[in-house]
């Protein structure tokens, strides 16, 4: 089969597109054929290398795509042939304590397609048979291959874990990046008043005009003391932090007396400058959050159909270009969710794929 794959870590220079073999699916497994698979900014640090996740090379990255079931391993029900379905990223064991509770994404072998196994950038992939969903059959294949890791990863942030509600306030950082903008569509049909910055003028205009509420240029004002000014000295309920390092100070002086801070990466670096003090003397909550349990998918994946949300696509472009991909997102200049197609897979919504 055709596959986007690496033989050893590196950046984007160190892609391949050419032939794998093509997995068999094993027990409670599931091939699912891929139409169109979207990158993540964890395909780039699986790329160069996690310390301490060792990946069997070569390495097939993507958590998240979208297609049709093509095989069915033993003992898989539910599950025809030709359903189309997406992956929910999530791996998890189902038989320890976490799971037990229904905390999967707290699964103490937890772990993600693309990364601790071979993922979607490829025609083919194998995954269990609980890791795909009905494909939402409004969005199209694109669409489909390119909200679930950052849908899900969102909506635990905001809902479960922060417990957004109505009226509320929300800064989301660096919106462009695929989480932040499905917070930012998650939020405002929530019903929240939402603050998004960035340093592109162009980024925040097209975020103004998805329905954030108040734009902030990071390179020209002081975050914490613009949010202030703008909520008359009170802070904001909620602060959406995936980027760490750069933006931890700023998030802890826009929180409002009480607010929650909801983590749920650090691509500038995890070592931010801290300032305790804030923390209590605020009472500000700190959340984590990873991914999403099954309750969580769920619930977004109604969502997503009832509130008819969509993923933002930066653009679509073929396996072929995989390379080119990456680099886009090395750059980060993107707007929303870089897509693969993997099977000529731009059909309008409901057409089954070639
Ligand atoms: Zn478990």
């Amino acid at each position: 089969m055709r596959a986007l794959y690496f033989e050893n870590h590196g950046d984007p220079s160190a892609l391949i597109v050419g032939e794998r073999p093509r997995p068999s699916p094993g027990k409670g497994e599931v091939l699912v054929r891929v139409h169109a698979a979207s990158l993540n900014h964890l395909d780039l640090f699986v790329l160069r290398g996690l310390p301490g996740v060792p990946v069997e090379l070569p390495h097939i990255g993507g958590a998240d795509g979208a297609g049709t079931v093509a095989e069915l391993g033993h003992g898989v029900e539910g599950w025809q042939p030709g359903d189309e379905v997406v992956l929910n990223p999530g791996l998890w064991c189902g038989r320890c304590e976490f799971c037990a509770r229904g905390e999967e994404s707290m699964c103490v072998s937890y772990g993600i397609v693309g990364e601790h196994v071979n993922g979607a950038f490829a025609e083919y992939v194998k995954v269990p048979a609980v890791s795909v969903a009905p494909k939402p059959p409004r969005l199209s294949w694109p669409e489909a291959a390119a909200f679930g890791l950052t849908f899900l990863t969102a909506w635990r942030m905001l809902m479960t874990r922060a417990r957004l509600v109505s009226g509320e306030t929300v800064l989301i950082h660096g919106i462009g990046g695929g989480v932040a903008l499905a917070a930012l569509a998650i939020a405002k049909r929530v019903g929240a008043s939402v603050f998004v910055t960035s340093s592109s003028a162009e980024k925040l205009a097209r975020a103004k005009a998805l329905g954030a509420d108040q734009v902030l240029d990071y390179t020209s004002c002081d975050v914490g003391r613009e949010v202030r000014a703008l909520t008359g000295k009170r802070g904001v309920d909620v602060v959406v932090e995936t980027v760490g390092a750069a933006t931890w100070m700023s998030s802890l002086r826009s929180a409002a007396k009480g607010g929650r801070i909801v983590t749920c990466g650090a691509t500038s670096g995890p070592n931010p400058t801290e300032e305790i003090r804030l923390v209590f003397w605020n009472q500000i909550s700190i959340l984590g959050s990873t991914m999403g349990s099954l309750a969580d998918w769920r619930a977004m994946s109604r969502a997503v159909d009832e509130w008819d949300l969509r993923p933002v696509l930066d653009s679509v472009l073929p396996l072929e270009r995989g390379r080119d991909a990456y680099q886009r997102m090395v750059t980060g200049d993107q707007f929303g969710k870089i897509v693969l197609d993997v099977a000529g897979a731009s059909s309008p919504p409901g057409q089954k794929g070639s």
